[in-house]
């Protein structure tokens, strides 16, 4: 008979296919109970145990007294019903606390998750970068975010970014696990080039995404056009150069044929010159890529956003450039929930 496991690492949201069969042939249940219940949490986003119509009932009482279901609650949201933005603060079972925030822009629904509580990586521009690192979230924690807050949106979730608080590549293989939960075909179903995952250039598990020939698409905060530059702003770039960071993105476009987004946090006299289009564009034009320009969300720090004409020139500048140009408007900087602004104190 199974132990009492309800701990944080053995959520049943978290769990994979096989996870379950363990559990109910622990139970003495035959193995397409484990397939109702992957049904039941995640294709139908079931929330308790007396909603699992078609399972025995003694299976149920089993797995409810040994098993916790959802590692997470919701504790506050921040922004209207109607908004196009909110933020939820989440709390985990050990009473630490998490944000992720929910975007409408027209048909596209995305989630923005959080793979740690807190980050070590210290980015200057950065409210999570000033909790430092407190720890990594479970598979559970993750997945538990999605679920949570796809039964607050009012249509489906067509995009899922792993953009929240921590650094995704520093919890690689919960990150990946979590991904694939939310692609599987029998659950949630969510593709593959629907979900980002954001680096902030951690270049071994660059390489590893790339030899695993993984499908979920990359993203990388560039936020800087020299080594120098990045290094006022970024830490890591002391420990992975940006040389070595290019050449990883190479790598990753020869093995995966796919491209990268890079990512720049346009900051006011920082990176925002003329002189930065140019060395931007030396770059990376060379790479299968895009950019995404990300005028900075104040956070009370040193840094300042560009004023709406500096960085229209610095756009205008980049017309010409061989790769695509996005610009991140960021939504729910109104409520601290933008780029860099989800902090949990
Ligand atoms: S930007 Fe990302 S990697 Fe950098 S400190 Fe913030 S959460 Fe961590």
């Amino acid at each position: 008979m199974s132990l009492k496991r309800k701990n944080i690492e053995s959520s049943l949201i978290g769990m994979n296919l096989d996870d379950f069969i363990s559990i109910v042939t622990d139970f003495d249940e035959q193995k397409y109970r484990a397939e109702q219940l992957f049904n039941w949490i995640y294709k139908r986003n079931i929330q308790s145990f007396a909603e699992m119509e078609n399972l025995p009932k003694q299976l149920k009482v089993n797995i409810a007294d040994n098993y916790l279901f959802n590692p997470l609650k919701i504790l506050k949201v921040t922004g209207a019903k109607s908004a196009k933005t909110r933020k939820y603060l989440l709390e985990c079972q050990d009473g630490e606390k998490i944000e992720a925030v929910l975007m409408k822009e027209q048909k596209r629904i995305t989630i923005c998750l959080s793979s740690q509580i807190g980050c070590a990586l210290g980015c200057e521009f950065c409210a999570t970068g000033t909790m430092g690192i407190i720890r990594n979230l479970t598979v559970g924690e993750i997945v538990a975010q999605y679920l949570l807050l796809l039964k607050e949106s009012e249509k489906p979730i067509t995009n899922v970014v792993f953009m929240g608080m921590g650094e995704p590549f520093l919890n690689y293989d919960n990150v990946i696990k979590s991904a694939d939960l939310l692609n599987n075909p029998d659950g949630i179903n969510l593709g593959a080039r629907h979900i980002t995952i954001s680096t902030a250039g951690i270049v071994p598990q660059i390489h590893k995404f790339a030899e695993e020939k993984q499908r979920y698409k990359l993203a990388i905060s560039l936020n800087g056009s020299t080594q120098e530059q990045r290094l006022k702003t970024m830490p890591i770039a002391k420990k992975y150069p940006i040389d070595k960071l290019i050449e990883s993105v190479k790598y990753y476009n020869n093995e995966t044929r796919n491209l990268v987004t890079f990512e720049y946090v346009l900051l006011s006299d920082i990176n925002d010159s003329e002189l930065d289009v140019k060395r931007l564009t030396d770059l990376i034009s060379d790479l299968p890529c895009k950019l995404n320009v990300i005028p900075y969300n104040e956070i009370g720090g040193k840094f300042v956003r560009p004023s709406d004409d500096k960085i229209k020139e610095f756009l205008g500048n980049l017309l010409n450039v061989p790769f695509t140009v996005t610009t991140r408007w960021s939504k729910g900087a109104d409520i601290n929930a933008g780029c860099g602004q989800l902090v949990v104190t």
